[in-house]
């Protein structure tokens, strides 16, 4: 493999380095069954919480749990007014407490945080991650044990990661050649993307079961796959001169 000019490395952190989709996974199977109960068409409660009702509550709560009560309750909503059914009152305390509990410090993934600590004794490396509660994401980071790490003043919680988002991220941390950037995330769209869109470069890190947003086409052939964090680090140190 050739040398690897490296400036600075940029690490995702939910289903990178803390397994953060079962817990959503897991809230939206158990909304969909009860929707199911309830007599609602299962294909029919997927696209509408997909598609119709989630993106708007993300923009106005952001990404993380603090969205989901919202987003259940008005998924539920959304499909009594088009089926013609009254709405249920306990049903929207139910599914809110749904949502609710899904909150919290997600777990550590295998080897993450020893990876991390290999990959920044090596390279410059910061967190880069998008949360609509800045206070409650940078908590989550804290908790995770990647501020020991890392240092809080390598850790950028942006609204939402896009090309804008992640150009920024680079000229804060003094980046000016993107080319001399590595992105390293499990998310086509807010992780890989935003960094070929710039002219930097990406790993993708496979997860078992990518959240159906994640699931876009690269918007360029040119980035890595990875299997695990730990391969992704092990790719760029293997590979790694400074740059
Ligand atoms: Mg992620």
């Amino acid at each position: 493999m050739k040398d690897l000019d490296i400036a600075l490395v940029l690490v995702d952190f939910d289903d990178t380095l803390v397994d953060t989709a079962p817990r959503f996974l897991g809230a939206r199977r158990k909304l969909f069954e009860r929707l199911g109960a309830l007599g609602f068409e299962h294909a029919r409660s997927h696209v509408v919480h997909h598609q119709e009702i989630d993106p708007p509550m993300r923009r106005l709560h952001g990404f993380g749990p603090s969205r989901l009560e919202h987003s259940f309750r008005e998924t539920y909503r959304a499909l009594c007014a088009e089926m013609g059914v009254e709405e249920q009152p306990e049903v929207v305390t139910e599914l809110e407490a749904l949502g609710r509990a899904v909150a919290g410090t997600p777990p550590l993934l295998g080897g993450a945080l020893d990876a991390l600590a290999r990959l920044a004794r090596a390279l410059p490396t910061v967190l880069f991650t998008q949360s609509g509660d800045p206070d409650y994401q940078l908590g989550c980071v804290r908790a995770a044990g990647v501020t020991d790490i890392l240092g809080a003043e390598r850790i950028r919680v942006c609204g939402e990661k896009t090309a804008a988002s992640f150009r920024e991220a680079l000229e804060h941390f003094g980046v000016a050649d993107p080319a001399l950037a590595w992105m390293v995330g499990n998310s086509m769209r807010a992780d890989v993307n935003p960094a070929l869109a710039v002219g930097a470069n990406a790993i993708l890190v496979d997860v078992q079961e990518p959240w159906e947003w994640d699931n876009v086409e690269p918007i360029a052939p040119d980035f890595v796959r990875a299997g695990s964090f730990s391969d992704a680090v092990d790719y760029l140190l293997n590979g790694a001169r400074r740059g």
